[in-house]
C-alpha cells in the first residue's frame, strides 16, 4: 500500500503513526496510509514557515503569481485523477469530485491574478507637505484547519489566497480525509513552492489541531468545520490574539411559495437537500413551504427523493453517494429516530444494504414537521430535510430567520416583491432566488452571519481581509 508523509520545510518527513485512508463506498478498499503527527511535528513545520516568511513576504508579484498559475494548471490537467481520488476518500459522486477538483483549480488561478492585481491607497493628508500611503501586509504565518466534505476545495480556497497575499501556510486536513490535502502539498511541491512556505502536517485536531491554534509561532487560523470546534478555537485564539476566521455550520432554509413554479422548486430543493449526501454547510434542511403549494410540493418532492439513486460513489448512474462514515451514519440514523419521536411523518431514511461494504443511507424527507423539533434546530449533516407548511410569506419569513445559524437561505417564488423583501430581510450571508441554498461562485465573498460564520469572509477579492494587515504610512517631503 502506498505510504503518504508530510511537506515539513520542502522534504516529505514521515513521523511514522501511518493511518489507512478508507474508501466509505467499500470499506475493503484502502486508499493509501497517511502518516500522522503531533505537537512536535508542528513545531517543525512552524520553524519551517517562520524561516521561509521574510523571502516569501518579499518575492515579486509575478513569482507568487506563477506558482499559483502552475498549481491551477497541474490540478486542471490532473482533474480526472484527482476527481477520483477525491471520490474515493470522501463518497461524493465523480461528477461532484471532479467538479469540485475544477473549483479548486479555478480558486488558484484567480489568486495568481490577484498577486497582479494588489494596489494601495495614496491620500494626501490634511496638513502640509505629507503624503499618506495606505498599502497591506502579509498577517506572517496562517495556520489552516479544514474539515471532510470539501477535501479539495476547502483547502484551496484558504491556501490560495494566504499565499497569494505573502503568508506562509501550515495546513492540517481533516484525518478523515488526507489524500487530496496531501495532493495539494505534491503538486505545490512540483511546482516549485520555495521550501517553507507551504507545509502540511496531517493528523488528529485533537493533537496536530490543538498544538496549531495554541503555537506561538502561528500569526493567525483559518478554520472551517464544526460549531463546537470552531467555538473553542475562538476561545484559544482570543486569549493569544490571534487573527481568526471561522466558518461553521448551518441549517439553511429554503422558502417555497404559492407561486413557485414547481419544475423550479423541486430540483432546486432535491439538489440543496440531498446532492453530496446533505454534507454540505449550505445545504437546505428546512424546506419551509407556503399552504396553497404544500400538497403539491410535497406529493413532487415525495417521489423526487424516492428516485433518487444511492450508490458507490464512482458508479456513473449514482446520485447519491455513501455517507463518510460510520459515525456519521450512526448519527443521522439517530436523528431518523427522532424525527419520529418528535411526531414527523418520515419518508426513507434507513440503512441501506447495497451488497457492498459501504455506509449508505435512503434520502430521508420529514413531513408534518415544526420549527421545535429538534430536527429543525440542529444541523444533521446528512440526506437528511424536513418540510415545515406556513399560511404566508410572513410566517415564512420568521420561520427562517428562527434558527441560530446564518450561512445560506432561500426562497422560490415568482414574484420579484417576495423576492426582494426575502433577500433584504433574511439573516444569512448569502441569499438564493429561485436556486439552490448550496452551490456558489468562486470570485464572490462567501460566508454567514450568526453562529454560522466569524471573522472576515472567505473567497474572492474579500480573502484579502482576512489574509493581510494594514499599514498607514506617513511621509514628508517638504
Ligand atoms: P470538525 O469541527 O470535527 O473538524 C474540522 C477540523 O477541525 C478537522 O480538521 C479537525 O481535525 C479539526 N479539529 C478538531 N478538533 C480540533 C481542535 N481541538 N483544535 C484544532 N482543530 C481541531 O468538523 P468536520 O466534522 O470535519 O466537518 C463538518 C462540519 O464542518 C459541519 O458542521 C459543517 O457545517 C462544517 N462546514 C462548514 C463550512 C462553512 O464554510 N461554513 C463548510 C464546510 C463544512
Amino acid at each position: 500500500m502506498t505510504k503518504h508523509e508530510n511537506l515539513i520545510g520542502g522534504k516529505w518527513v514521515s513521523f511514522g503513526n501511518y493511518h489507512d485512508n478508507i474508501n466509505p463506498s467499500d470499506t475493503s478498499d484502502v486508499i493509501g496510509s497517511y502518516s500522522y503527527g503531533d505537537a512536535s511535528s508542528v513545531d517543525a513545520a512552524v520553524e519551517a514557515a517562520r524561516a521561509a516568511q521574510p523571502g516569501w513576504r518579499n518575492a515579486t508579484p509575478q513569482a507568487r503569481h506563477d506558482l499559483l498559475d502552475a498549481v491551477g494548471n497541474t490540478i486542471a490537467a490532473r482533474k480526472d485523477e484527482i476527481g477520483r481520488l477525491l471520490s474515493r476518500e470522501e463518497g461524493k459522486t465523480l461528477a461532484e469530485g471532479i467538479g469540485e477538483t475544477m473549483r479548486a483549480s479555478q480558486v488558484f488561478k484567480f489568486f495568481a491574478g490577484e498577486c497582479l492585481r494588489q494596489s494601495g491607497d495614496l491620500q494626501a493628508s490634511v496638513r502640509p507637505d505629507i503624503d499618506i500611503e495606505v498599502t497591506r501586509e502579509p498577517v506572517g504565518v496562517v495556520g489552516i484547519v479544514t474539515p471532510w466534505n470539501f477535501p479539495i476545495a476547502i483547502p484551496a480556497w484558504k491556501t490560495a489566497p494566504a499565499l497569494a497575499y505573502g503568508n506562509c501556510v501550515i495546513l492540517k486536513p481533516a484525518d478523515l480525509t488526507p489524500g487530496c490535502a496531501h495532493m495539494i502539498a505534491q503538486i505545490l511541491d512540483e511546482c516549485g513552492c520555495p521550501p517553507g512556505v507551504f507545509n502540511l502536517v496531517m493528523g488528529r485536531g485533537s493533537k496536530v489541531g490543538e498544538a496549531l491554534i495554541t503555537h506561538t509561532g502561528i500569526d493567525a487560523i483559518s478554520f472551517t468545520g464544526s460549531v463546537a470546534t470552531g467555538h473553542h478555537i475562538a476561545e484559544v485564539c482570543g486569549k493569544s490574539r490571534k487573527k481568526v476566521q471561522l466558518e461553521m455550520g448551518g441549517k439553511n432554509p429554503m422558502v417555497v411559495l404559492n407561486d413557485a413554479d414547481l419544475s423550479v422548486a423541486v430540483p432546486a430543493c432535491l439538489n440543496g437537500t440531498f446532492f453530496s449526501t446533505g454534507q454540505r454547510c449550505t445545504a437546505s434542511s428546512r424546506l419551509i413551504v407556503e399552504a396553497g403549494i404544500h400538497d403539491a410540493f410535497v406529493d413532487a418532492m415525495t417521489k423526487a427523493v424516492t428516485d433518487l439513486k444511492v450508490g458507490n460513489a464512482l458508479d456513473a448512474s449514482t446520485q447519491i453517494g455513501p455517507v463518510v462514515d460510520e459515525k456519521q451514519l450512526n448519527s443521522n440514523l439517530a436523528y431518523v429516530e427522532l424525527a419520529k419521536k418528535e411526531g414527523a411523518e418520515v419518508i426513507g431514511g434507513q440503512r441501506l444494504e447495497l451488497g457492498q461494504t459501504g455506509f449508505y443511507q435512503a434520502p430521508a424527507l420529514f413531513l408534518g414537521t415544526n420549527n421545535d423539533m429538534r430536527i429543525n434546530r440542529e444541523e444533521i449533516f446528512g440526506p437528511c430535510g424536513s418540510i415545515l407548511k406556513v399560511s404566508d410569506f410572513d410566517e415564512a419569513l420568521a420561520v427562517a430567520n428562527d434558527t441560530d445559524f446564518g450561512l445560506s437561505a432561500g426562497i422560490c417564488t415568482a414574484s420579484l416583491k417576495s423576492a426582494r423583501d426575502f433577500k433584504r430581510q433574511a439573516q444569512a450571508g448569502m441569499v438564493m432566488v429561485n436556486l439552490p441554498t448550496a452551490g456558489v461562485d468562486y470570485h464572490v465573498p462567501f460566508g454567514g452571519s450568526k453562529g454560522s460564520s466569524f471573522g472576515a469572509r472567505e473567497q474572492g477579492r474579500y480573502a484579502v481581509e482576512f489574509y493581510t494587515t494594514v499599514k498607514t504610512s506617513y511621509i514628508y517631503a517638504g
